[in-house]
């Protein structure tokens, strides 16, 4: 007889929601966590310790930069990189323990230790065999390097090692402009380092909207960041306590060097799936490493799921958390379900980068006729009063239906203003339903319902 219906392996966003979903279902539920703590990356080296980050380091720039023009005088804060550091481990912590108290509530065991899948309906954690009906694997990911290009953690570092650095880098280089590159450069170039981000590409964080990639540099660059673009990074020479990064210009073939303190590995991560046994097990993976599922995550062993940035789609936690939340209902017989077309995606700077749906890009490549709206912050009063008067929404629609196909935000709050549109794509609104939905003044979503206004008669404040 199974001791468990479920087995997660991995306690991340994705496999702690769907170990929680499980047991709200009705299932007995045990998670396999090697970890100190449960929260996986996310919690415990990625999403909520580079938030703490950037939160407390947006607070120094607006003292440093603000403060004085509100009226409010006095000495800018130094920076105490010692307690910053306590305040994000405190921030990680709470995070942490708030999903053991969720495990104990929902009585779901946390099987301590890295597990493997011998069998079907079977998992080892340490020396110990634990029988189930279903496992999901919810592994998540790793970093993945440049070829050649150890990470020392020290000098070379991944977005682990810079959220942990023993003291703030005068020099900084950061290779990849994508979400991370931008997110921990921005943190460090506030705190005082001097920031140069390497990318491979003619344009920063690959597959946003080109309109808002521009802006996003632009604005970047005007709070300090340096750019150095079509450039291939091929090798970083570690010098005791420095480094010195090689790379090509894609224009001229020329090689150059850029000398620095710190280097950050941000080219991406890729599944983590080591230790787990699925080559012995026949679990079908692809080329890229990813585990290979069916559209209710399945993969080719029965009682085997698999969920989160193990499997293809974007590497982002919420999209883990509602395959966890779908493949825990399908595994209790109901119609577990992800609309892959409206998953949001942040990029927490600031301003705040904000995108769901289709790009502009994409819909002129599909050959499909849209309409444009757009609105700046500027037209914004509590923007304005605010100072985050940077940037714009701008919502797609369908030319003939008026249907939203996207929206991109630039801008105060993007991340949070977008839902309103997400959950308007999910009902299948057109741009004039939310353009006649009454949004309270003053607040930024004012800014959302002027873009949508925008696709129609016109916005009006500008
Ligand atoms: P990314 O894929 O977003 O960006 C990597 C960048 O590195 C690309 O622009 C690429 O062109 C560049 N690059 C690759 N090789 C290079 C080379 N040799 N020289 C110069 N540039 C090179 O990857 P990331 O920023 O490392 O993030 C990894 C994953 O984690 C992504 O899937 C991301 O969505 C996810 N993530 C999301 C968030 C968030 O949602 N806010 C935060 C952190 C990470």
């Amino acid at each position: 007889m199974s001791a468990y219906d479920v087995i997660v392996l991995g306690s991340g966003p994705g496999g702690y929601v769907a170990a929680i979903r499980c047991a709200q279902l009705g299932l007995k539920t045990a998670c396999v966590e090697g970890r100190e703590t449960l929260g996986g990356t996310c919690l415990n080296i990625g999403c909520i310790p580079s938030k703490a980050l950037l939160h407390a380091s947006h607070m120094l720039h607006e003292a440093k930069h603000n403060f004085a023009k509100m009226g409010l005088k006095g000495k800018t804060p130094s920076v105490d990189w010692l307690q910053m550091q306590a305040y994000k481990s405190d921030t990680i912590s709470s995070n942490t323990k708030g999903i053991e108290f969720l495990f104990k509530k929902n009585k779901i065991d946390w099987i301590k230790g890295w597990g493997s899948i011998p069998k079907t309906g079977q998992v080892k954690v340490e020396n110990n065999f634990y029988a189930t009906k279903n496992i999901i694997i919810a592994s998540g990911s790793e970093p993945s390097s440049i070829p050649g290009i150890e990470i020392d953690e020290e000098i070379v570092v991944s977005s682990t090692g810079a959220l942990n650095l023993p003291k703030i880098p005068k020099k900084l280089a950061v290779i990849g402009a994508g979400v991370i590159g931008l997110e921990l450069g921005s943190v460090y170039a506030r705190l005082g380092s001097d920031v140069t981000i390497v990318e491979f590409l003619p344009a920063i964080t690959p597959g946003v909207d080109s309109e808002v990639q521009k802006s996003f540099q632009r604005i970047l660059k005007k709070q300090g960041l340096k750019f150095i673009m079509g450039a291939a990074v091929q090798s970083v020479e570690r010098l005791k306590s420095k480094a010195k990064v090689n790379f090509v210009l894609h224009n001229d073939n020329s090689p150059h060097q850029l000398d620095t303190d710190v280097v950050l590995i941000a080219t991406g991560r890729k599944p983590f799936t080591d230790g787990l046994g699925l080559e012995a097990l026949g679990v079908k993976i692809s080329v890229n490493g990813q585990i290979k599922t069916d559209k209710q995550w399945r993969t080719n062993i029965a009682g085997v799921y698999a969920i989160g940035d193990a499997i293809d789609g974007p590497m982002l936690a919420h999209k883990a958390e509602d395959e966890g939340m779908a493949a825990a209902e399908v595994i209790s017989g109901k119609h577990g379900h992800v609309n892959y077309d409206v998953i949001p995606g942040v990029i927490y700077t600031n301003p705040e980068v904000a995108t769901v749906g289709k790009t502009e890009d994409t819909l002129k490549k599909e050959g499909r006729a849209y309409k444009v709206g757009k609105f700046s912050f500027i037209g914004n009063g509590r923007a304005k009063a605010n100072f985050a008067a940077e940037g714009f929404v701008k919502i797609l629609a369908d030319a003939e239906s008026d249907r939203i196909l996207g929206a991109h935000i630039i801008g105060p709050s993007a991340g949070d203003l977008i839902h309103e549109v997400c959950v308007a794509m999910e009902f299948g609104a057109s741009a004039e339903d939310l353009a006649l939905t009454c949004h309270a003044h003053p607040t930024y979503s004012e800014a959302v319902r002027e873009a949508a206004l925008a696709c129609g008669l016109g916005p009006i404040h500008s």
